[in-house]
């Protein structure tokens, strides 16, 4: 029997000794994939890196208990989605250790002016103080009419630029209210 070296990485050292020896192990490979989602929850969720948005399955261990925090065990592309077919790019393939990983910021954190270190806030905190500033760049920003008098209601000190994995929803929400406010640098990447 011949075989290339992309047939042999493909297969695998194992996988091609059992070929010679006359053994179909594709039986096995299925069965080994399904045996780890076996008694997983799916959760279909969009890949957060770029605005291609591919479709994902996240898999997850866990009884749906109140007190147990569901392990997340797989991702995988989602074969029904539209855009992506069930393929993911590297950075999408990578979304595993993204979730599970130990250097992943899981609170808010801040860097004070002049500082040079981050340091840890309380959600509390973080929403009182960006709402805080949020009023007090606005009353310092907000022009009522322009240089010819004109009436424009607006305020060039605050700008938005939306996330990836912003809804639509999410973002009639963020246009609402960044208009409300006057903000006219205003972006967002609806595509969820
Ligand atoms: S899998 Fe790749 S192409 Fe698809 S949304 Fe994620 S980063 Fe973009």
């Amino acid at each position: 029997m011949s075989t290339t070296r992309r047939g042999f990485v493909k297969v695998g050292a194992g996988g091609l000794i059992a070929s010679i020896l006359g053994f179909d192990l594709r039986p096995a490979y299925a069965q080994a994939r399904t045996l780890k989602i076996a008694r997983t929850t799916e959760t279909r969720s969009t890949c957060p890196y770029c605005s291609v948005s591919c479709g994902v399955i996240i898999h997850t261990l866990g009884d749906r208990a109140k007190n147990v925090t569901p392990q997340v065990i797989h991702v995988e592309g989602d074969p029904d989605h539209p855009i992506n077919r069930g393929t993911l790019c590297p950075k999408g393939s990578s979304l595993y250790h993204d979730i599970l990983n130990e250097r992943r910021l899981t609170k808010p954190q801040v860097r004070r002016p002049g500082s040079d270190h981050w340091e840890d806030i309380s959600w509390d905190q973080a929403i009182d103080e960006i709402a805080r500033n949020i009023k007090k760049t606005r009353d310092a920003t907000f022009i009522e009419k322009d240089t010819e008098g004109r009436t424009v209601n607006r305020c060039e000190g605050i700008a938005w630029n939306g996330g990836c994995t912003d809804t639509n929803e999410f973002n009639y929400l963020v246009v609402k209210t960044m208009r409300g406010m006057g903000v006219s640098y205003l972006e967002t990447q609806a595509r969820v």
